[in-house]
């Protein structure tokens, strides 16, 4: 369908595959590829370096919110450079990053009313794992002993060592156990693949109960308990049953526990409210926020956090308790500005209720994918979706991993104007809320042709 590429892609193209290291990508594959070298955007569409145009069916890795070049950001951002692009947060403070953590504070759920900037969803998460670990040492009746931390098999909360030992995923963390501090795992609600071998109908979520009884073990050892709430993202889009997060949160006040919810990739409506947490009245101690913050613009994090836990670091500075962590572009200037544009876009436009809509579009242009003979399950939160593929249906058999079967799918939906990316077998769909109804239809119609091609069903 695409003509052939012009020299100028070409030049690129080499030039990427002579000096380019592409993040979770086999290299050798790569350099045996036609890679897609995008030069411009527009709305829902991404446009490579011929003119090309792709739908941007996972909003450029889950950050993209209202589309590219949306004039508002693109605005406010230059208006922002006119400015100043970025001074330092260390010993000053700056208009942006006042107005952006206002706002946040504003829209996040009650009880969070502190706002520490980092540039990534991995820095989001490692300022809450030491936030937490520093605050049991400094409360008023300090607990030293709270030193572990309770994550979930299959959870993801970025790449760095932190964060990865407190990530789920083995084909990812594996490898690096002997560089990672211990964690207590709770088995993943992943209810398709029930880590617990029971059935959803009856099994009165043993895996919530097994989080419950990991915390009573571990009374008193425990300083938090960090969750993707509602969906783990990268684990495969695996979206918990209705009351697991409360279940959770609940264990933790009981225990007395911090909750640390990482919003890295539900937050910003994604799942049809600003935060996942909002679905069952959840109030974390702390919560990670980054991919959509500037609306997929620019690099930025937030950890929010309890004035119980703020006033924990506080006192003289010869008592040195306060949070010696920090990052030289912390509270970025711009990435601020477009932060505040892009929370305007959500108010002017009434996004949530256009989010809304788009639900329940995709839901209806999903049955028939759901019904495909290779199509295990299809889980969809607000617009998170994950299509597991299948070798057998009947068995929930998957396919041999060396098959790539989820990126074969990629590819024959990229010959069909759809960019995506898979997590393995579980094709994602996470398309920006600006998108048309002509524009989804294409992309579930694209993921849709592929699967039948690459299953040959
Ligand atoms: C993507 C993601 C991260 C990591 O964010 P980066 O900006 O890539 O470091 C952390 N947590 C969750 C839930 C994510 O989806």
């Amino acid at each position: 369908m695409t003509p052939p590429p012009s020299d100028f892609t070409r030049r690129l193209r080499d030039a990427d595959k002579a000096h380019l290291w592409h993040p979770f990508t086999q290299m050798a594959e790569w350099v045996a590829g036609d890679p897609v070298v995008i030069a411009a955007g527009e709305r829902e569409f991404l446009i490579d370096s011929d003119g090309n145009r792709y739908i941007d069916g996972v909003s450029s890795l889950w950050c993209n919110v209202h589309g590219h070049r949306r004039p508002e950001i693109d605005e406010a951002v230059r208006q922002q450079l006119d400015r100043i692009a970025h001074s330092t947060l260390l010993g000053l403070a700056s208009v942006p990053s006042i107005e952006l953590a206002e706002r946040l504070v504003g829209i996040a759920p009650a009880g969070l009313t502190r706002v520490f900037y980092s540039d990534a969803g991995a820095t989001a998460v490692e300022i809450a794992l030491k936030m937490a670990f520093q605050y049991w040492k400094q409360c008023a009746t300090p607990q030293p002993g709270r030193t572990k931390f309770v994550s979930l098999t299959h959870g993801y909360h970025g790449d760095t060592i932190g964060a990865v030992s407190v990530g789920g995923i083995d084909l990812f963390h594996g490898l690096y156990r002997p560089l990672l501090f211990p964690t207590l795992q709770a088995p993943s609600p992943y209810c398709y693949r029930c880590p617990l071998q029971m059935r959803r109908e009856d099994c009165g979520m043993a895996c919530a109960a097994k989080m419950e009884a990991i915390l009573a073990e571990h009374a008193g050892e425990v300083a938090a308990v960090i969750v993707e709430p509602l969906v783990q993202g990268a684990g495969g889009m695996i979206t918990q049953p209705a009351g697991y997060l409360r279940r959770v949160a609940d264990a933790c006040r009981r225990h007395d526990v911090l909750l640390i919810c990482d919003e890295v990739a539900t937050g910003f409506g994604r799942t049809g409210r600003m935060f996942a947490c909002e679905h069952e009245g959840v109030q974390p101690d702390l919560l990670c926020v980054a991919k959509g913050i500037t609306g997929g613009y620019l690099p930025l994090a937030a950890t929010l956090a309890t004035e119980r836990l703020y006033e924990a670091f506080l006192g003289d500075y010869s008592q040195y308790r306060t949070f010696f962590h920090g990052h030289t572009y912390t509270g970025n200037a711009l990435a601020c500005a477009a932060g505040i544009a892009s929370l305007d876009v959500f108010e002017k436009d009434g996004v949530l209720g256009r989010i809304a809509q788009l639900e329940s579009l995709l839901r209806e242009r999903l049955a028939a994918v759901a019904r495909m003979p290779h199509v295990g399950e299809v889980r969809q939160r607000g617009l998170m979706v994950g299509i597991e593929l299948v070798a057998d249906r009947a068995m929930r058999q998957a396919y041999p991993a060396a098959e790539r079967r989820g990126g074969q799918v990629c590819l024959a939906a990229r010959k069909r104007g759809v960019w995506i990316r898979p997590l393995g077998d579980v094709i994602v769909l996470m398309p920006p809320y600006c998108i048309s109804d002509e524009s989804l239809a294409r992309l579930v119609a694209a993921v849709e042709q592929g699967i039948a091609e690459v299953t040959g069903a």
